[in-house]
Order: C-alpha cells, then structure tokens, then sequence
C-alpha cells in the first residue's frame, strides 16, 4: 500500500523561477487498485507519478510505500525500491526490443540468470514476442508501447506507474493496450495511469483528479 501525506512539491526552490506543483497532496493506494490521475496540462499529473515512482523529490509531506518513509534514504536504497517495487512506463526506444526490456535485469544488484530468457517472457506476455529483435524506431505506436510495458514488468514489480500510456495511439491501439494494463491488474498488481482519455479513466476503480498542484476529487 501507499500513502501520501502532505505532500508538497517545488522545482526550483528559493530561486526567482520558484513553482510549486503539487500543495498538501494526500492520498492512499490499496495493494491491486487500477487508479486513473486525470487533470489538465500542467496540473501536475507527471510531477506526482514521479515522487510515486521514487524518481524526483519533495519539499514537505510524507511517502510510504508498504511502510516503508522513502525520504533521506541513500542512492543504493532508491535503487533497490525503484528496481523492486516498482515498474515505470517509458519511452526510450534507441535499442531493439529484447535490448530494451533487458534494461531494468541489468540494473539490478541480484545477479539475474536467464536474463534473455526473462525479457522474452515479457514480451511474450505483452504479445509481441516475434519481434524481439526489431529496432523499437521500427516499431508501429502501439508495439513501442507494448515494448514500454514489457519493460516495466520484467522485474515483476507490485507497483506500476505509467504516464498518458496512450497519448499517440488511435483508438483501437488504445483500447489494446487497456487490456493490457486491465490484465496486469488482473494478476494482483497496482497499476496508476497518468490519462486524458476518458476511456481509460473510466475503466478504473478510482480517479483521482488533480488541478493546480491538488486533488480536487
Ligand atoms: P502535467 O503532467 O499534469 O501536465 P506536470 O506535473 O508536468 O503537469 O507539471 C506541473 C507544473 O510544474 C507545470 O506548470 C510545469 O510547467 C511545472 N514543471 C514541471 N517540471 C518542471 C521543472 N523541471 N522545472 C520547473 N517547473 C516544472
Ligand atoms: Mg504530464
């Protein structure tokens, strides 16, 4: 489970382009929720799965995840979170498939055997084992994205945050990768999508709707 405790976020702190993105934000996320963050842009939907994702800090308020305070903790600590707990859905596609979903088994302190064989179960899991060894620059919309999931599973993290997961897909795409997401959670894990399509937030359990840095519902 998560928790948010009051948390505030300001990039650049004390300089003349001070901003606040995120004020008092307080919330809790049971293990195996499907929630949507909605909001217009520059809400601070991205800010929020970043601090959730461990990857960008905060000046006050409190992070728990599974009781576990995630401030002042060491660069090896955040490690081990991010790598343990935690799948991030992003875009980075410069390398083939396989190469890409290996990433996260390579950063990993554990030695990892069968790390090939890993990073194709994944893909085979997103449905798109074939094109392992395909350059990602290769790939249509929809298989990168497949490819991103990928990436963010193979470590089987409980936790998976992705950020408008399907901002360039058409329709069909969309609903597609939907499933895939609605699967993941299927299979016990939380998963927290950043989206502007109502689609998507409609089929979660929860929304949470966030507008100049707050939760407003
Ligand atoms: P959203 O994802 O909801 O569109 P963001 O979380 O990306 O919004 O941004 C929230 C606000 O914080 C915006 O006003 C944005 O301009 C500002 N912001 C985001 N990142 C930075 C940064 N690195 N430095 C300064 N301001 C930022
Ligand atoms: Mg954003």
């Amino acid at each position: 489970m998560i928790k948010l405790n009051n948390i505030t976020k300001i990039y650049n702190p004390k300089k003349s382009n001070e901003f606040e993105a995120l004020h008092n934000v307080s919330c809790e996320i049971d293990d195996g929720e499907l929630v949507a963050v909605i909001g217009k842009s520059g809400a601070g939907k991205s800010t929020l799965l970043h601090i959730l994702a461990c990857i960008d800090n905060y000046q006050e308020g409190e992070y728990s995840i599974d009781g576990t305070l995630v401030k002042n903790l060491s660069e090896r600590q955040y490690a081990k979170i991010r790598n343990e707990k935690i799948g991030m859905v992003m875009q980075d596609f410069a390398l083939t498939a396989l190469e890409n979903v290996m990433i996260p088994l390579n950063f990993s302190k554990k030695r990892i055997k069968n790390k090939k064989k890993k990073a194709l179960n994944a893909l085979k899991s997103v449905g798109i084992a074939e094109l392992a060894k395909k350059p990602c620059n290769k790939l249509s919309g929809g298989q990168k994205q497949r490819v991103a999931i990928a990436r963010a599973i193979v470590n089987e993290p409980s936790m998976i945050l992705a950020d408008e997961p399907t901002g360039a897909l058409d329709s069909k795409t969309s609903a597609e990768i939907m499933e895939l997401f609605l699967s993941l959670n299927d299979q016990g894990r939380t998963v927290i999508i950043v989206t502007h399509d109502q689609k998507i937030a409609e089929q979660c359990d929860r929304i949470i709707e966030i507008s100049d840095g707050e939760i407003i519902s």
